[in-house]
């Protein structure tokens, strides 16, 4: 086995994994497997149900909040946040911080006004202080990225908006703290990071928020249809969810989002550790408080390419894979969602001194 650093599709508990290959063939007696089971039989419904609840739980959604599974990744939510929440008003504000908000306020322009409450900035390496902001008093909604996966700045806190509904990519630090989910009006996660394969993407959306659709929302997009739905207005990726549920159940076993949340917590602050005590070897551009938990990039004696391939060979060759950064920032990225245990974090904390040590 390697230790899989990737930042997603990314490691799943191995536990899981067992978990779904003993059932592979035969799910629950039934002789058949998951993968071939009708989407409106009560099996799987069951299965859809329970992963619904169980997400429920873990973050204690309110009852006047639904939860939607739906496919076409976050990049599908780009636009159906838009098509679903923006005709309100005509506008939407955009805080950009990151890659991925970048691109979710791109698609936006599609749909509607949609403004910038601060000025794109050249590197994503901060957040501005929330009284630079300008926010629209008619915007339908305040969206913003509370994890760029990309460039490993994360949000320490909620923003404030008077009364203006916020709208929050959690993609890729969903499950890994707890949230007051009634401050948002939307939240929105891709699986494949925290939470199971790629394929399918949890909404947790309040009810008034639902309704006022453009005509143009394709029906798998209207948070309206899939809701009355219960998510099986269509063919829903049912092996994904069923993997998700499995997830669900897992994170229940250790701690729930608080249990994830210490262990992020104690996972980065090992790392960033390191960084920070290597006198220059290793650099993280993001500003100290904002530091992302889950993605944690740097680079290697000031962005050397070929010390930085080195590092990522000689990773690989001691078992720990997928530690590039993206590639529209190079360097190494790497990513610590929940999956990934304390002790592989130190497996590559002590890879890390050593080569640090090796270049001294
Ligand atoms: N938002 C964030 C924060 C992401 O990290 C990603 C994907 N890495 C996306 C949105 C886009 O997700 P998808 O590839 O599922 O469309």
């Amino acid at each position: 086995m390697v230790i899989n650093f990737a930042a997603g599709p990314a490691k799943l508990p191995e536990e899981v994994l067992k978990e779904v290959q003993q059932e592979l063939t035969d799910y629950n007696n039934t002789g058949m497997s998951i993968m071939e089971m009708s989407h409106r039989g009560s099996v799987y419904l069951k299965i859809n149900e329970d992963a619904m609840k169980s997400c429920r739980e873990l973050l204690k959604v309110p009852e006047n909040y639904k939860i939607l599974l739906m496919q076409g990744g976050g990049s599908g939510q780009f636009a159906a946040v838009c098509m679903n929440l923006m005709g309100k008003t005509g506008s939407a504000d955009y805080a950009v911080t990151g890659t991925w908000s970048w691109k979710a306020y791109k698609e936006a322009q599609k749909y509607g006004n949609a403004n910038l409450v601060f000025p794109k900035p050249e590197n994503f390496t901060t957040i501005p202080p929330q009284n630079e902001w300008k926010l629209n008093p008619n915007a339908s909604y305040l969206y913003y990225c509370d994890n760029e996966t990309v460039d490993g700045v994360e949000f320490n806190f909620v923003p404030e908006t008077n009364g203006i509904p916020l709208v929050c990519d959690m993609s890729s630090n969903f499950m890994s703290r707890s949230i007051d989910v009634s401050k948002f009006g939307l939240i929105f996660a891709g699986a494949q990071k925290n939470v199971g394969p790629a394929g399918v993407t949890v909404i947790i959306v309040r009810e008034d928020m639902i309704g006022n659709a453009m005509k143009i929302t394709p029906s798998v997009f209207d948070y309206m249809d899939v809701a009355k739905n219960n998510s099986v207005s269509n063919t829903p990726p049912t092996f994904i969810i069923y993997i998700m549920s499995r997830v669900f159940e897992w994170l229940k076993r250790n701690d729930g989002v608080e249990g994830m949340s210490k262990l992020a917590q104690k996972k980065s602050q090992l790392i960033y550790g390191t960084i920070n005590k290597s006198n220059g070897f290793y650099t993280c551009p993001v500003d100290e408080q904002y530091r992302s938990r889950m993605n944690l990039p740097f680079r290697i004696s000031g962005g050397d390419e070929a010390l930085e391939k080195e590092f990522l060979q000689k990773a690989e060759k001691a078992g720990m894979v997928q530690l590039k950064g993206h590639r529209s920032v190079g360097g190494i990225r790497a990513s610590l969602y929940n999956a990934i245990s304390f002790e592989n974090t130190e497996t590559l904390n002590k890879f890390m001194n050593e080569f640090y040590e090796g270049k001294k």
